[in-house]
Order: C-alpha cells, then structure tokens, then sequence
C-alpha cells in the first residue's frame, strides 16, 4: 500500500492531510497521482466517495505555482450547484497552508456578484457549464490561462444534456492543456466524448473487483427480443411476495419509458420509474416511494441509479446486457447488501451475448441459464430497433435521435419572449389608445379609410 510519503507531497500538503486525519490515499489517489502530475490526458472511473476530489487536486496543488495574475489557471466543471460548493470546500480544506485564490460559481444566482469576485482575480475555478460559460461571454472572465481542465462527473453531465455547453467551453479554451476527467460510470456517451475531444487519454480506474458478493444468486435468461423480456418480467413480478422489491436496469432513457409504458397496465399502482428527464422532485418521490415499499417496483438507467443507496433490495434485474461489464457489478451489488440474500436476473438477446462474454470474464465465472418457463409467451413482434435497418439513400432528413442529448436551453422569461411586432405594434397601440395620428404620417388614411 502507498503512503502519501511515496507522492512526494509538500509541506503545506503534508500539514493540511495531518489536520484532516488523512493517513494514507484511497486507491483512485494512488493511482491518478502520478498521471496527472506527467501533464498527459487522464480518464478516471472513480464513484463519488472514493476520494477522487483529492485524487486530481493533490498533484494539481503541488504543482501549481503561486501568482498574482488574475486569470484562473485551473478549471473545475461539475454538473450541480451543490458539487460546486462541496468541491470548493474540498480544494479549501487541502489549500488552508497554501496561498491560492478559489472560486465556486453556478447558475440560478445573482451573476453580477460572481464577476465581482472573478475581477479579484482567481486561481481555481469550481463552475457548472452554463454559468461558466454565461461568464466567459460577458468577458470579465478570461479562460486563456488555464493550464488544466478537469471535468467531474461526465457521465451525469452528459446525461443531463451538457454535451454542447462542454463543446462550447472546449472551444474557447486553450489548446495546449491538460484534460483530467471523472466518471462513475462508462457510458457510450463518454466514450464518444473521449474520443472526439482528447488525446489519447491515459484510463485509471480502481480496479474494480470482479468478484462478485457470496450472497447474490446470479442467473440468466436468454430472451429473443422485446416483446419477450416483458412477458417474462410481467411473469416474475405477478408473485409479489417473492419479487418484493425489485429494481430494474435499462441502458437508456428511452427504453425506461418505453418499459414503465408496458409495465404500467399490470403494475399501475407499484411502479415508478427515474431517469434523467424526470424533473428532480418526481426522482426523488420516485425513489422515496421505493425506498419506503410503497412502489415495489423502480425501473432506473445505469447513471441515475448510481447514486441510489437502498437497502433489501430483493431482486435486481438487467433488463438488458450492460455493455461495460463494470456496469453490471455495480447494478447487481444493489442487492445482496448488508449481509442479506440478493437475486439478480440478467436478460440477454442473441446480440448481447458478447456482452455477456464479457461480463463472464470480468467475474470469471459464468452465469447459469435458466429456461424461460412455458407459460411465458414468446412474441413474435419487434419494436423499432429490432427490425433490421434498411438505410435510404441520400435522404436529406436526418432521422431523430430521441435519446441525444438536447441543447440546454432556459425558458425565455415572460418579458423575452414576447413576439418582435416591428413598426406595426405602434400603429396598433395607437389604434387601440387612439392616439392622436402623427404628424408626417403619410400611410395614416390609407390605413383607417373605411373599408
Ligand atoms: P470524494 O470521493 O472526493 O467525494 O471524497 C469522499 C470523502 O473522502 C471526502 O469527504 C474526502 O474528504 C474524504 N477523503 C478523501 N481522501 C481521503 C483519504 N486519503 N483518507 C480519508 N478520507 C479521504
């Protein structure tokens, strides 16, 4: 095991780990150090309380030299308000023996105030995207200095519809810096983002232990298609005492609704569902329902129910293959908790049996097949992306992407959105005001001459 003596810290750092109690790095900590201190690109696959805050901050507070320029040198982007605040808190409580200067900005508040305590000038900023970049275009903040960019959190951020806030920002800072990412999870949305924005990124991840928990029975079905996967979860779940409660994992926001929709008629009064296009309030009823046995039943993707923590979770069942085999332990360590016995189900169709093959590898063993019992009907009928695509030429019209992630646009307020009348708004004002008519006004009797 490391120590924080092996990072070659100093003594500010050393003083700030002693009065927080910090004896030795977590595993993210150890092994993200000296990536992050080389400069190069860096993809973390860390969960929030695995230290990762400290795992980027401790070789970036080591290296960063002190100055008195203005312009903030390193960029943090989080997803939420309160990341903001917790991570600022964090980077303060590391830096209360170094003389830096760190910022916290979000939206939903007053943005003047923020350009004040920009224009003091900044060393690190902690910001969510749209205010970030809000700030960037009002040009009191200046992003040509950062050296290092850092995004937490990507997953949710993508899954919340940031992708063209982040591309906006990408194009405006420096080239030349160094991009050191978080994820909790690897979804094909981050994947891509990897791919079209960094350089080869270096991956770290702590590595995830492919062992799974002694007390979580493991099995699998082979399913044609749709259709089938319903008729059998629509099987399991009729025997309530047994699936008592019971968490469903989809890979995406469309098929969660899609799923809830023909799940609805049979379980209308037990079943929520969350995924990133609810509003918060109906995710948190949602999971509180659940938590609590009013809802036996919570259909969730993979990133939203990452930070679930719920306990007696009777059965987790995969509705589909998770394509990072990671993906599956984290979905089936939801039952099997605090020493009690978990059941976990995975549904695989023919094209997921690679995913499948993984997963086996992962945990080294391989998961029983059970028969789908007879009583199950096996349907014949595809859903859209079952059939086999049959590509137009040259057909101008892009087909829609339900699940791309929309622009994040506000509501324009009342008094923006009002419609441009042009001229003609005056004349009406005038009509309705009879307004006495202007002199000079050449078209005034051309337009009240009685029709
Ligand atoms: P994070 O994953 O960054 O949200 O951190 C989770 C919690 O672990 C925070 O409260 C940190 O202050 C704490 N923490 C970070 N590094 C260490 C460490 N090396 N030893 C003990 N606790 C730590």
């Amino acid at each position: 095991m490391s120590t924080f003596e092996d990072l070659n810290l100093n003594t500010p750092l050393y003083n700030a780990l002693d009065d927080l109690g910090f004896k030795t790095p977590t595993p993210i900590q150890a092994d993200a150090f000296n990536v992050v201190a080389s400069g190069k690109d860096m993809v973390g696959i860390a969960q929030t309380g695995t230290g990762k805050t400290f795992a980027y901050m401790l070789p970036i507070l080591k290296n960063l030299k002190f100055s008195t320029q203005e312009n903030p040198r390193v960029l943090v982007l989080v997803p939420t308000r309160e990341l903001v605040v917790q991570v600022v808190e964090e980077i303060e409580k590391l830096s209360k023996y170094i003389n830096n200067r760190v910022l916290g900005v979000y939206g939903g508040t007053n943005i003047n105030t923020q350009k004040q305590a920009i224009a003091n000038g900044v060393d690190i900023l902690v910001a969510t995207p749209g205010r970030l970049y809000d700030l960037a275009l009002t040009r009191v903040l200046q992003l040509k200095s950062i050296q290092k960019l850092v995004i937490d959190e990507v997953d949710v951020m993508l899954d919340l519809g940031f992708r063209h806030q982040l591309i906006n920002i990408f194009d405006i800072l420096p080239e030349k810096r160094q991009n050191i990412m978080f994820s909790a999870t690897m979804t094909q949305d981050v994947d891509v983002l990897i791919n079209d924005f960094f350089k080869s990124p270096e991956r770290v991840s702590i590595a995830l232990s492919g062992t799974p928990l002694e007390n979580i029975t493991q099995q699998r079905y082979n399913i044609p298609n749709f259709h089938t996967k319903v008729n059998l979860l629509t099987y399991l779940l009729s025997d309530s005492e047994t699936y008592n409660k019971v968490l469903i994992f989809v890979a995406y926001k469309k098929m969660a609704d899609r799923l809830f929709d023909n799940l609805d008629i049979h379980f209308k009064e037990e079943l929520c569902v969350i995924h990133s296009n609810k509003t918060q309030n109906y995710r948190l009823r949602s999971i509180e329902q659940f938590r609590n046995g009013e809802n036996r039943i919570l259909i969730a993707t993979d990133v939203m129910a990452r930070g679930l923590d719920i306990d007696n979770v009777s059965h987790v069942i995969n509705f589909d293959t998770p394509d990072y085999p990671e993906n599956y332990m984290h979905r089936i360590g939801r039952t099997g908790r605090a020493e009690r016995k978990g059941e976990s189900f995975v549904f695989s169709t023919e094209v997921e049996e690679d995913a499948i093959k993984n997963i086996e590898s992962l945990m080294k063993m391989t998961i029983p097949l059970i028969e789908i019992p007879d009583s199950v009907e096996i349907s014949t009928e595809l859903i859209e992306e079952e059939r086999p695509q049959i590509k137009e030429r040259n057909n101008p019209v892009k087909q829609k992407d339900e699940d791309a992630p929309g622009p994040a646009f506000h509501e324009k307020s009342e008094k923006n959105s009002k419609e441009n009348l042009g001229g003609s708004y005056k004349f009406k004002i005038a009509a309705k005001y009879k307004k006495p008519k202007t002199r000079g006004d050449k078209n005034y009797n051309k337009r009240n001459k009685k029709k």
